[in-house]
């Protein structure tokens, strides 16, 4: 049986996690940085070393061809991403370049070939940790930005993508050709599930049938800021103590909504003055809404607007609901994820089928094609700290699934 092979997985994938500007204290890779550019030196070369035709394109996307025996075919792509955030894993991304250079690695030295040809792509900045945009080389590639945007985006230096392009001798005057729906037969994305579901159950692969929607709301109470000696109890109109009671009751919100799968987060509050003996003014919070059903998002949503009205009218505030965000579900095909599911259950693997709370690339890709994605375990679910870990045989197994999903897309002939 055709498998991949687990040692070379990990001498990538702990070649990679070396260039980092943070040795010691994990990885911090961003994008077109010095460790950057000395990661796809080698990823380049090893895509090279099993002939592949490498292109570079800008904003910084690497696109690998492997050629089928029916070129003019759509190709079928699969990649992730290597930049980090500052401090992050070695695993985030990575798993899945190495996890797609493998599977290709396994067809070449089994003499493979396939109908359609297969392109391994390494999205620019997935993290947006330098240049603050997350997925931004898969929204450049699908069109959603143009060669005039790479002017707009800076890092904290001042540096623009432009300029950050042009060193990497990129040509930056040449308008970006934007993928078109009928160029890709499918994308394929294996990724660290960086949560504690796969790893709770040990299970080793996840087979992902959406990721989810994320909502921002921005609550914003006001009261009258007052004397904490002097104001008796009962007059108080105190903004603060009516964010605690919304925050507190978020969980029973949740509960009472009906929707199994929303999670719902307060990350962030502001309280004004912020003084120790003055009783708070004006406090503004934001709420988080997740769901991959849109109506588990309204519903919550609607549920939070009832009871910040309540609270306020209970306190004597006053109060703003805004929406600060707002993503809709993204249910990736149903065609790919029974492909995956197909050859999951003809190699025995044990699987289970989920959602994804995270963003990842292919959720742009999406819109132009059929996208499936893959998880493998993240041990206790950390991710985006130098703790991040999955062992080395579930990124294994999941090339291998990935080798097999890829191999039913793009039609292997021999
Ligand atoms: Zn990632």
């Amino acid at each position: 049986m055709l498998v991949t092979n687990e040692q070379r997985i990990k001498r990538d994938i702990e070649i990679l996690k070396k260039f980092t500007a943070t040795p010691g204290a994990g990885v911090t890779r961003l994008s077109l940085s010095d460790e950057d550019r000395k990661a796809r030196e080698y990823l380049i070369a090893e895509m090279k070393e099993i002939g592949l035709l490498v292109k570079i394109e800008s904003p910084g996307n690497i696109r690998a061809r492997l050629r089928g025996k029916e070129p003019e075919k759509p190709f079928v792509m699969v990649g992730s991403h290597i930049d980090s955030v500052v401090k992050g894993g070695a695993f985030d991304g990575v798993a899945g370049v190495i996890a797609a250079l493998e599977a290709f690695r396994t067809m070449q030295e089994n003499n493979i070939e396939t109908r359609h040809s297969l392109e391994l792509v390494i999205f620019m900045e997935e993290e947006g940790s330098r240049f603050g945009r997350a997925l931004m080389g898969s929204s450049f590639l699908c069109g959603k930005f143009g060669i005039d945007d790479l002017d707009k985006f800076r890092d904290s230096n001042g540096i623009t993508l432009k300029e950050a392009n042009v060193a990497l001798g990129l040509d930056v005057d040449r308008p970006i050709k934007r993928l078109q729906p009928d160029e890709v037969k499918a994308m394929l994305e294996l990724h660290v599930e960086q949560s504690v579901v796969l790893d709770n159950q040990g299970i080793p692969l996840g087979i992902i049938e959406g990721i989810a929607g994320v909502r921002w709301l921005e609550v914003t109470l006001r009261g009258v800021a007052d004397h904490a000696g002097a104001t008796p109890m009962s007059f108080r109109q105190d903004a603060l103590r009516g964010a605690a009671t919304v925050i507190a009751a978020i969980p029973s919100i949740i509960n009472s909504s009906g929707s199994p799968h929303t999670v719902s987060t307060v990350g962030k509050l502001e309280c004004n003055p912020n003084v120790t003996n003055v009783i708070p003014g004006e406090v503004k919070f934001t709420i988080d809404i997740r769901d991959i059903d849109k109506e588990g998002i309204e519903k919550v949503t609607s549920k939070v607007k009832e009871f910040v009205k309540k609270v306020a009218k209970d306190n004597g505030l006053n109060h703003e609901i805004s929406i600060k965000g707002d993503n809709a579900p993204v249910y990736l095909s149903k065609k790919v994820l029974n492909v995956i599911e197909e050859e999951a259950q003809k190699a025995d693997f044990q699987y289970l089928k989920m959602i994804s709370g995270a963003a990842h690339d292919s959720m742009v890709l999406s819109e132009l094609t059929d996208v499936g994605m893959i998880f493998v375990p993240s041990i206790n679910g950390r991710s985006h700290c130098p703790e991040e870990k999955t062992n080395y045989r579930d990124i294994k197994l999941g090339a291998d699934l990935l080798l097999y999903s890829l191999l039913r897309l793009a039609e292997r002939i021999v």
